[in-house]
C-alpha cells in the first residue's frame, strides 16, 4: 500500500472559473488591466437588511437543528412552491441541503449504483458530470439543437440506447439562458415516463424569466411528481449564494433517502441562515429586490446581446432567463494576433478566452467545460456599464485579430 489520493479526485477536472481568477489577477498585476469580470455565477446585489437582520436574530438556535432542515423553512416553502410551480408539497417531501451544489451531489448518490448512467443535457453547468463521477456514476452528455434548445426528437432513443437512469438539466438553463417551453417539457415527460427514468429539474433560475413570461416546470406535466425532484434555491433570487442553503423537493422515498444520508455528511443546514432564508421568501422587500434585479438582468441581456449579435463572427441566441449569454464564437478559431511580443493562434475557446483576457480585458468563462468548446459564457450580473465597456473592448480587440 502506498499513500497517494483517490484517482477518483484525480479524474475530477477543476473548476474553470477558479483557474479563470488566477489569470484575471496575474494579467491585472503584471500589465496593470483592469479587466471587466463577466464570469460570476452569482448576482451583483447582496441581500435586503430585514433579511440580514435576521440572520443576526437567528444566531440564537445554535444547537444541531433537524438533519432535513429547520421545520421553520420547511414549512414556508411549499406555499413558495405551489404559488411559483402550482404544485403541492408537504414540508415532509421537502430538504435543505447546503447550496443547490450540495443537492445536486447527494442526489447523485441517493439515485446511483456504480456504472449507472445519468443523461445530462447540453450545454450543462459544470458541476453536473462531476457529481455525476463522484458518486461513481457515468455522465453522458445530450446533445442540443442548433440553436441550443433541448433535442426532443431524439430523447426518447437516447435514453434506451444509453440506458440512462437519471436526466438532468436546468431550465432556465446555465449557461445558455434557454428556458424550456411547455412543449419541450411534456415532449421530455413523454420520453422519461416511457423509459422509466427519474428527472433531477434544477430550476434555480426560476425568478429570472424575461420577457413577461412565466416559468414552466416539468412538474406542471400531468403524472410526473413520482418520478421528478425539483432542486432550488434562495442563492441566485436573494444574491445569498455564500449562505449555503439548497432546496429538494421530491418522492418521499428520495427525502428520506437523502435525509439518512445527510445525516452522516453534512447534517441539517446552517440554522441562523436557515432562518433568515424563510424571512426572505416572506419578505415584500426581498421580493422586490429579486424583481429589481431580474429587470436589470434582461436590460443588460438586451443591451449585450443586440451588441454581440452586431460584431461580424458572433451569433448569439436570445437568453430567455438566468444571467448569461452563451454566444457560439468558432468563426474566430484559427486566427492569430500577437500579444507582449509573441504570436498566439486561437485554437479554441479557451484559447478565444485567453485573447480577450489579453486584448478586450474582458473576462469570460470558455464553454468547453459547459460542454460545448464552440462557445463562451459571459455573466450580465453585473451593471450595465460593464455590459457597454465590454462590448467596446470586444469590438477593439477583434480588429487586431488576423
Ligand atoms: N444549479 C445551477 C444551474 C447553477 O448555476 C448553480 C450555481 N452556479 C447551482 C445549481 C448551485 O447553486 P448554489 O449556490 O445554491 O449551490
Amino acid at each position: 500500500m502506498t499513500r497517494g489520493i483517490s484517482s477518483m479526485v484525480g479524474e475530477i477536472q477543476p473548476s474553470a472559473t477558479l483557474s479563470l481568477k488566477e489569470e484575471v489577477s496575474s494579467l491585472e498585476k503584471m500589465y496593470g488591466f483592469k479587466i471587466i469580470d463577466l464570469t460570476a455565477g452569482q448576482p451583483d446585489t447582496g441581500p435586503t437588511q430585514d433579511v440580514l437582520e435576521a440572520l443576526v436574530e437567528g444566531g440564537r438556535l445554535h444547537k444541531y437543528g433537524p438533519v432535513q432542515g429547520d421545520t421553520e423553512l420547511r414549512e414556508v416553502l411549499p406555499s413558495v412552491l405551489n404559488a411559483e410551480v402550482g404544485v403541492k408539497y408537504d414540508p415532509q417531501d421537502i430538504a435543505i441541503t447546503i447550496g443547490a451544489k450540495g443537492a445536486i451531489d447527494i442526489l447523485m448518490r441517493v439515485l446511483l449504483n456504480c456504472g449507472d448512467r445519468v443523461g445530462i443535457m447540453s450545454p450543462y453547468w459544470v458541476t453536473y458530470p462531476e457529481s455525476v463521477r463522484l458518486a461513481h456514476g457515468i455522465p453522458c452528455s445530450l446533445e442540443c439543437t442548433t440553436n441550443l434548445r433541448p433535442d426532443t426528437a431524439r430523447l426518447q432513443a437516447e435514453l434506451k440506447a444509453k440506458n440512462i437512469k437519471v436526466l438532468l438539466y436546468s431550465s432556465p438553463c446555465n449557461p445558455s439562458g434557454i428556458v424550456y417551453t411547455m412543449d419541450e417539457l411534456e415532449a421530455i415527460a413523454k420520453a422519461v415516463k416511457q423509459e422509466d427514468v427519474w428527472v433531477i429539474s434544477d430550476e434555480i433560475y426560476r425568478n429570472f424569466i424575461f420577457d413577461g413570461k412565466t416559468p414552466a416546470s416539468i412538474l406542471q406535466v400531468k403524472d410526473m411528481r413520482d418520478n421528478t425532484i425539483l432542486v432550488d434555491g434562495p442563492s441566485k433570487r436573494f444574491g445569498i449564494p455564500g449562505w449555503r442553503i439548497g432546496v429538494v423537493a421530491g418522492p418521499s422515498e428520495v427525502i428520506k433517502a437523502l435525509t439518512k444520508l445527510q445525516g452522516h455528511t453534512s447534517s441539517g443546514a446552517s440554522r441562523p441562515v436557515q432562518h433568515a432564508t424563510c424571512v426572505a421568501y416572506t419578505s415584500q422587500e426581498a421580493r422586490k429586490a429579486s424583481e429589481e434585479m431580474r429587470t436589470r438582468y434582461e436590460r443588460n441581456r438586451d443591451v449585450f446581446v443586440r451588441g454581440l449579435n452586431e460584431i461580424d463572427g458572433f451569433s448569439c441566441a436570445t437568453p430567455e432567463g438566468a444571467f448569461y449569454a452563451f454566444p457560439h464564437v468558432a468563426k474566430f478559431f484559427g486566427r492569430r494576433y500577437r500579444f507582449d511580443g509573441s504570436e498566439y493562434a486561437v485554437g479554441g475557446s479557451a484559447a478565444f478566452r485567453t485573447f480577450l483576457l489579453r486584448k478586450a480585458q474582458v473576462a469570460g468563462v470558455e464553454g468547453a467545460p459547459f460542454g460545448m468548446d464552440d462557445h463562451i459564457r459571459f455573466s450580465l450580473a453585473t451593471k450595465e456599464e460593464d455590459c457597454v465597456s465590454a462590448l467596446a473592448g470586444i469590438r477593439s480587440a477583434l480588429r487586431e485579430l488576423d
